[in-house]
This record gives structure tokens, C-alpha cells and sequence, in this order.
């Protein structure tokens, strides 16, 4: 039976290799002869397929301007390709080291506008990301920063990921509702986004720089949190700074978070 987001395999053809992800090899391709595609090829084992099959329907209907689309699924044969959205600047976090010191503060906010608006897309559709950082966002070739790889942290295959104790496991962008109790919430999303807004002011540095994972716990535990960047201004500051309240519900929420940013940026 046809189902339209499967992809069918002959209508893809293979570029060039972007790069390697948690999942397998990403590369550039071309879907129907015209559209340019990202295509990411699941190593066997690395993904519960079922699990994320499923949910791939649903994905496919969340569509905005500041969200990575994905196109479809190719599952045809193995390995399963995942085929969204290419964008050419490529990871966010890369973008920002290798334009440090060229990028200036009205483009930084700009960045942080971008992503906030899909996240409030996210938000408003009650879709978690779990996994919100730079290095999950990614840079078209009109510089529009985009979310990536929402909700696919429910669908890795590996130990040192899942575990809050493992090495991958991201403490660093993790609320500590998520880094005791793996409690996931747009809240948590919204923790996260602070440390990205952190991440984007710095130009790429990474947060608590040569801490360990249980370090930044403990810090984090006591009620420390991430210095103000030099390029943060007193403001800007402020909004990420609210992103870290120790109870959710202190936080903002992703709506209220744009129209901050929205004066923000009508003052400078
Ligand atoms: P992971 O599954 O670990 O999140 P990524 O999505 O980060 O893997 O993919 C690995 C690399 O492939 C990225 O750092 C980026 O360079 C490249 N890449 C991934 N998706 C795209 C895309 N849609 N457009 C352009 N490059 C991409």
C-alpha cells in the first residue's frame, strides 16, 4: 500500500558525504532529480526503527519555517534512510567557531530568534525535543538558523546516551528535573534553549568548559549557573539566566520567550 512518507529509493540519488551523526553517514543527495536532500543512513542497531517509523508520521506533518523538515522515510531495504531538509551552512555550533569574532551581537540574537520561533512551533503542538543544543540546529544558505533531530533522542540504541550517567548523555543542556528523574517537558526544552542562547553569545564555546558531567550536576545542584558571555549583554543575559530556574515552572514558556526577544531586539 502507498504511504506517503515512504520515500521510494529510485527517486534518490547520493551526492557527496556530509558528515557522521550518532546514526550513521550523512550525505547529500537529490530527491526527483531537483530538490536537494539531506539523507541519513541508520547503521543497523543504532535505532529502534518500529518506534521511530511510527512516530515518523506525525513528524512529518510538524512543518515551519525554523524546523528542519523531514521528507520522508526510505525503507526499503537496509540500511533506512531518513531524508530531510538540506541545509547548506550546515551545524550551528560549527557555524559559530568558524566565524568567531566576524559575527555581530544583532546576528547572535538573531540566531536565538530563529530557533526560539520553532521551538514555539514545537511548543504550541506539544511535540518534545529533548535533545535541544547547537550542534542540533542547523544553517541554510540564506543564514536561517533551523531546529534539527526533534524528538529522535527517543529512538537511540546506546548506553552511554540514554543513561543520565553515560558520556553522551547531555548534562550539560539537561534541566535537573531531566538529570535526576529523566522528566522531559517543554520546560526542559526551555532550560536547554538558555544554554543554546549561552552557546550562540560565546561563539561556539562549550558550556562549563572543563567540568565533568557529575561536576556540572553538582554545580548546577547548588545553584550555580553559566557566566554572563562578553558578547551577552545585561538583557540578553536575563533572558537565558530565566531559561535556568531551578523548578519548571518558574521558567518562561517558548511563546512568551519570542515576544522577549522580539523587544529585544526593536531596542537595539
Ligand atoms: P546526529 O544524528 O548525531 O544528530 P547530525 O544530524 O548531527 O547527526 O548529522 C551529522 C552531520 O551531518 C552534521 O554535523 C552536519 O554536518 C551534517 N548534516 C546533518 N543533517 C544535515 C542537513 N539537513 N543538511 C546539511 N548537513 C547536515
Amino acid at each position: 500500500s502507498y504511504e506517503e512518507w515512504r520515500l521510494n529509493p529510485s527517486e534518490l540519488l547520493f551526492l557527496k558525504e556530509l558528515g557522521r551523526g550518532q546514526f550513521g553517514v550523512v550525505y547529500l543527495g537529490k530527491w526527483k532529480e531537483t530538490i536537494k536532500v539531506a539523507i541519513k543512513t541508520i547503521n543497523e542497531g543504532a535505532m529502534s526503527e518500529d518506534d521511530f517509523m511510527e512516530e515518523a508520521k506525525l513528524m512529518m506533518k510538524l512543518s515551519h519555517p525554523k524546523l528542519v523538515q523531514l521528507y520522508g522515510v526510505c525503507t526499503h531495504h537496509k540500511p533506512l534512510y531518513v531524508v530531510t531538509e538540506f541545509m547548506e551552512n550546515g551545524c550551528l555550533l560549527n557555524y559559530l567557531r568558524q566565524r568567531r569574532g566576524k559575527l555581530g551581537r544583532d546576528v547572535l540574537l538573531r540566531m536565538c530568534q530563529d530557533v526560539c520561533e520553532g521551538m514555539e512551533y514545537l511548543e504550541r503542538n506539544s511535540f518534545i525535543h529533548r535533545d535541544l543544543a547547537a550542534r542540533n540546529c542547523l544553517v541554510n544558505a540564506e543564514h536561517i538558523v533551523k531546529v534539527s533531530d526533534f524528538g529522535m533522542a527517543r529512538y537511540v540504541i546506546d548506553d552511554e546516551y540514554i543513561s543520565s550517567s553515560g558520556a553522551k548523555f547531555p548534562v550539560k543542556w539537561s534541566s535537573p528535573e531531566v538529570f535526576h528523574f529523566k522528566k522531559y517537558s517543554s520546560k526542559s526544552d526551555i532550560w536547554s534553549f538558555g544554554v543554546l542562547m549561552w552557546e550562540v553569545f560565546t561563539e561556539g564555546k562549550m558550556p562549563f568548559e572543563t567540568k565533568s558531567n557529575s561536576e556540572v550536576v553538582h554545580e548546577i545542584s547548588q545553584g550555580n549557573r553559566l557566566y554572563r558571555p562578553h558578547l551577552a549583554s545585561h538583557p540578553v543575559y536575563k533572558v537565558m539566566y530565566s531559561c535556568w530556574h531551578e523548578k519548571p515552572e518558574g521558567r518562561p514558556t517558548f511563546a512568551e520567550l519570542t515576544v522577549t526577544l522580539t523587544d529585544l531586539t526593536e531596542m537595539t
